[in-house]
């Protein structure tokens, strides 16, 4: 990396390489001539769009901000870029089979984004995976004949029904079983239909294997996990299905490793073993078709490959094509060697279709400095802590050499401890607490100043720590529990950036905090150029000019693992199409309105009909009793109500103070 220096000015390239653009974006995200965020959503094609100008034309439609931006041409290029990818991985190894993709619709339910993806993979067999009632209850309708469509998880009667069901209407609905029992049930409701050996349900096993996933989900796979039969429950379902004569009617073999899978070496293993699984159950004239080998086709959030300071789990170090290659030479290896015709392979790859199409816009709505403002100048008799405070910061304007500056704020910094002891034993006055407080930021800073002009690599840990100490809280209108769940949850890097003024160096260092009243709701890791992850750099805020951020990456599981903490809830949408006929090379197709505050609070229970009775009864007492006069209660009141409508997240009107 070329790092930036001062004698040359800042251009948008220098931003592009701060946030690390080119790492993470998979070629669809940059930054322009204005300084502002740029997509290419289609691929080999150069248009352009401005996010700034999608930004203005979706707040023209009535959005509101925290804004979810869907790029829908996005989810439809990486359906294609990764079966062509397959496609090409099949040409180059002379495998006799095919691939279908299997949209796993856990990863995004959304509608639109199913919709999207089924289109895209019309022209490659694209096939759904389900893994509840509600998702199988959903996918039956959208399916044509010719769709697979796989059910995993947990299936009881009705599922199994339903399958059955469509089974019977034609349609390819392949339960996988997981757990044995799910088996027996089958058959119980076969016989029931007095299905006969020549229509025993179609079905696929998922197999536990000796391989163990690895990364964060390895618990997936091997055989420690919650999913899958054993190869003994494997051997004995199938000799149940010869008994029955219906041995064909197993038609795939199933492993999922976990998602995001950190590196190929367990998936080839992986695919081996299930390969190997495959050629002994064709030896013995179960001919099964697909192999499906699961999830976990990784995307890179951390925008790097591992390193010392980067997040290892949330990068992957393998590209689409390495993934493809593993998977088809692998099976086409086994296949030559034990002389058994190449099955169909299937890979339910969710996170790696939908992750990148969507966008979290967020204003940032105010600045927080943990630092204090000079206070007056020292008094006589100021007690010695303060006095030694100040002689500390004398030393520090005086100083530049590493040692000097090191040694300053370590005196700094007992001072201000033997200040916080003295003065919760009584013996220090709040006056003089302030100012020894004050005097220590002052320091903290001019060190930082000092430190950073000496540009030493590595940098000081006394440096890397100030700098931690020294940011700026940028408070954002979003929630992290609705929007970046797994910010939280498992410690998941995304990749953010301003949106605007990326022509300009961002010089304070920013750490985001949400609206929830959580301690957590901050983002604390970021992706950068900088060694330090814990802050990201970012602009001076301007009081009353908008500073949006947006959140990337954000298109897979965030949206419906998203909770309701201090019942912010559903953020808004707006969907976007490129198109070169439109002015700014968009249209907006459709906007979806951000949940209200009488939806929200109905989910637990508060109806507006009720609120709006009690509150009128508290307003009727007040007038009654004179507290407030019968006008000025009934503008309270509608105030009351009218903000029932409004949504959950906050309003970015400044409040001005009023001129006299
Ligand atoms: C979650 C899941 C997937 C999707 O995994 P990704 O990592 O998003 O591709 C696929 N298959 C099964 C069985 C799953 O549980």
């Amino acid at each position: 990396m070329t790092e930036h220096t001062s004698s040359s000015p800042w251009t948008p390239a220098d931003a592009e390489e701060l946030y690390a653009v080119k790492t993470w974006s998979a070629g669809f995200f940059s930054v322009n001539d204005k300084g502002h965020v740029a997509v290419r959503p289609i691929p080999g094609s150069d248009l352009e769009i401005d996010t700034t100008e999608v930004i203005d034309a979706a707040v023209k439609e009535g959005c509101t901000f925290p804004l979810i931006v869907r790029f829908q041409d996005i989810i439809s290029a990486r359906v294609r870029r990764l079966n062509l990818t397959f496609r090409e991985a099949i040409a180059e190894s002379g495998y006799t089979g095919t691939y279908r993709t299997i949209y796993p619709i856990k990863v995004n339910q959304l509608h639109e984004v199913v919709a999207e993806v089924m289109e895209a993979g019309k022209e490659f067999n694209l096939g759904l995976e389900c893994g509840s009632r509600a998702e199988l209850m959903a996918t039956l309708a959208l399916i044509s004949d010719d769709t697979l469509l796989l059910c995993n998880g947990v299936k009881d009667h009705s599922m199994l029904t339903l399958m059955l069901n469509a089974q019977q209407l034609g349609q390819q609905v392949l339960p996988v079983i997981e757990k044995y029992s799910e088996f027996e049930q089958l058959l119980v409701l076969a016989d029931q239909r007095g299905l006969t050996t020549a229509n025993t349900p179609k079905l696929g096993v998922r197999v536990k294997l000796s391989t163990r996933g690895s990364g964060r989900w390895f618990e997936s796979g091997g055989s420690g996990s919650k999913f899958g039969l054993t190869v003994p429950e494997l051997v004995k379902l199938v000799h149940e299905l010869e008994q029955r004569g219906a041995s064909d009617s197993l038609e795939l073999l199933h492993f999922h490793l976990g998602s995001q899978i950190a590196d190929t070496q367990v998936l080839r293993s992986a695919v081996r073993e299930i390969a190997q699984f495959y050629a002994d159950l064709h030896k013995r004239g179960v001919k099964v078709k697909f192999l499906d080998v699961g999830g976990g086709l990784g995307v890179n959030y951390g925008g790097s490959y591992g390193g010392e300071y980067e997040n290892v789990e949330s990068s992957i170090n393998y590209g689409l094509k390495e993934y493809a290659n593993v998977i088809v030479f692998a099976v086409k290896d086994i296949c030559d060697e034990r002389d058994v015709p190449a099955p169909t392979l299937l890979s339910e790859s969710g996170r790696a279709i939908t992750a990148h199409h969507s966008m979290l816009v967020m204003p940032v709505i105010g600045v927080h400095r943990p630092d204090s403002p000079p206070m007056n100048t020292l008094a006589e008799n100021s007690p010695p802590v303060v006095r030694r405070m100040a002689s500390a910061y004398k030393e520090a304007k005086a100083v530049r050499a590493r040692g000097a500056l090191t040694e300053v704020i370590h005196d700094a910094q007992e001072a201000r401890l033997e200040a916080e002891q003295l003065s919760r034993l009584g013996y220090l006055d709040l006056e003089s607490l302030a100012q020894a407080e004050s005097l220590y930021w002052s320091i903290s800073r001019e060190v930082l100043r000092k430190f950073t002009d000496l540009n030493l690599s590595p940098a000081p840990v006394e440096q890397t720590e100030l700098e931690t100490q020294l940011t700026d809280l940028y408070l954002a209108d979003f929630s992290v529990f609705q929007s970046i769940l797994d910010h939280w949850a498992i410690g998941q890097v995304f990749p953010i950036m301003p949106l605007d003024r990326l022509d300009e160096e961002p010089v304070r260092r920013g750490q985001i905090v949400d609206l929830t009243c959580d301690s957590d709701g901050k983002i604390d890791q970021y992706v950068s150029a900088h060694v330090n992850k814990s802050w990201l750099p970012l602009h001076d805020y301007r009081q009353g000019e908008p500073y949006y951020l947006a959140v990337f990456l954000v298109g897979a599981y965030q949206e419906i693992l998203g909770d309701a903490h201090n019942l912010l809830g559903r953020a808004g949408e707006a969907h976007v199409y490129a198109s070169a006929d439109e002015p700014g090379n968009f249209w907006i197709e459709e906007t979806i309105k951000a949940i209200s505050i009488k939806d929200m609070l109905s989910t637990v229970q508060y109806f507006p009909s009720d609120l709006d009775r009690r509150m009128t009864e508290l307003i009727r007492r007040k007038i009654e009793t004179g507290v407030v006069k019968p006008a000025e209660g009934m503008r309270i009141l509608n105030n009351y109500t009218k903000r029932l409508e409004d949504t959950t997240y906050c309003d970015t009107e400044v409040i001005r103070r009023v001129e006299q």
